[in-house]
């Protein structure tokens, strides 16, 4: 089968990648679309020390099952949980499986990823996509569950006012997201184009250069994607205010020489919560219910052969060229 595959130095398409077996409990999946995300980007700049075939987020068919899985998935139209989990671990016997200590992630780490003609996925991380939800909104349902994430480990009473920081991908998410709860949120972010699709949304919008850093935003969301996006929030966030971080970058390319000065976050008592993945069933039917526009935010459509291209279309990206998230097709 083809796979794209990141052996350390570059991505690459392999032509003649051995097709995987399922193991145990696990089915084959046939993707129909993918999505790139930032995470990508950074693997391939050495974030995880991942190497193998790269990938996390699809929409694909169970053509295949290993031994014990759910018969009556074959054939099904599915999404998936990325974070395969050992269930007897501490973190798992404690109710915290995503925190699983031998876990493997999808094309993140220690197994192989999405972006191939097959993959292999525990049967119990699926869930199946009702034929309403088409594939292109389907494949949003991962980054769609890391923005519910924050709903989950923050309580939004009254009205605070609430920062997405970053008018990326994963920002234009959590942007409205939360603006369906009663707070009052805005995208801060660099790229007017970006931006411009919260006018679509009904979104309060804000270019980064333009507004005050004044340390009176009650909740701070960083979706940046870089270095720098903590030591903003920082200047946003009133005291004892909250920052979600949700970036994640590969380590060299993290503040030089740990510059990073924490001391607003003691001398402030500001809480900071780092964010992950989410939870997928709640993504998959917000998607469903029609409660968020995600294919606005798709700006190209690529062949999974051309996937080291959209690879590096995707990094150079976070310029102003107006690339936000790039699909691959089989
Ligand atoms: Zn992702
Ligand atoms: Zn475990």
């Amino acid at each position: 089968m083809r796979a794209l595959v990141f052996d350390g130095k570059q991505p690459a398409l392999r032509p003649n990648h051995p097709d995987p077996q399922p193991a145990d409990g696990e089915v084959l999946i046939r993707p129909l679309r993918m999505g790139i995300c930032a995470t990508d980007v950074e693997i391939c700049r050495g974030y995880m020390g991942f190497t193998g075939v790269l990938g996390h987020e699809f929409v694909g068919t169970v053509e295949k099952l290993g031994k014990g899985a759910d018969k009556k998935l074959l054939g099904k139209r599915v999404v998936g949980n990325i974070n395969c989990v050992c269930g007897k671990c501490d973190m798992c016997r404690g109710g915290l499986p995503e925190h699983c200590r031998e876990r493997t992630v999808l094309g993140i780490a220690g197994r192989d990823g999405c972006f191939a003609d097959l993959f292999c996925l525990p049967a119990r991380n699926l869930i199946e996509v009702p034929d309403t939800l088409d594939d292109d909104r389907a494949v949003f349902t991962e980054p769609v569950a890391a923005a519910y994430q924050i709903l989950r480990q923050l309580t939004i009473e009254g009205r605070p006012f609430v920062t997405v920081l970053g008018d990326g991908r994963l920002g234009l998410i959590c942007a409205q997201v939360l603006s369906q709860l009663n707070a009052t949120v805005r995208c801060v972010g660099k790229h007017t184009d970006k931006l411009a699709l919260c006018e679509k949304w009904k979104v309060k919008h804000r270019l980064l250069s333009d507004v005050g850093l004044r340390a009176d935003q009650d909740i701070v969301i960083d979706c940046t994607g870089r270095a720098e996006g903590l030591a903003i929030a920082m200047k946003m966030v009133r005291p004892r205010g909250k920052i979600v971080l949700k970036t994640t970058i590969a380590p060299h390319h993290q503040s030089p020489d740990n510059a990073l000065d924490l001391s607003p976050l003691v001398i402030n008592e500001i809480q900071v919560i780092g964010s992950r993945c989410g939870p997928m069933a709640e993504a998959l039917w917000a998607l469903a219910g029609d409660k968020l526009d995600v294919v606005s935010l798709i700006s190209r459509r690529m062949k999974l052969a051309d996937g080291a291209e959209a690879l590096r279309l995707c990094a150079g990206a976070t310029g102003s060229q107006g690339v936000i998230k790039v699909l691959l097709e089989p």
